[in-house]
């Protein structure tokens, strides 16, 4: 039987290590000059979609929790157009 994924050691260890990464800021805030205090971590790629990329640091980012809401959209379960633009930023190392 199998772990429900957010609650998994391997994703909070993950989780508080991309914290630590990202100095606990919001990064999507950052981009804006604001220092806010980060709460959560997406997944770029998100993980219903792309669930072999759910450990991998460079589809992961810091951020508060507002943030994160504005990346999906709660009805479609789709990436808005915020989300899609740090898609774009991202991609796997080569
Ligand atoms: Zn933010």
């Amino acid at each position: 039987m199998t772990q429900p994924f957010y609650k998994s050691s391997r994703w909070k260890n993950k989780r508080e290590k991309i914290l630590r990464r990202d100095k606990y800021l919001c990064q999507e805030c950052k981009r804006y000059g604001r220092s806010t205090q980060a709460s959560t971590v997406h997944h770029v790629n998100p993980l219903e979609h792309s669930p072999e990329y759910g450990l991998e640091s460079w589809n992961l980012i810091s951020m508060c929790a507002k943030c994160h809401d504005s990346m999906h959209d709660r009805t479609t379960d789709q990436l808005t157009a915020a989300g899609e633009r740090w898609r774009e930023r991202v991609s796997p190392p080569p």
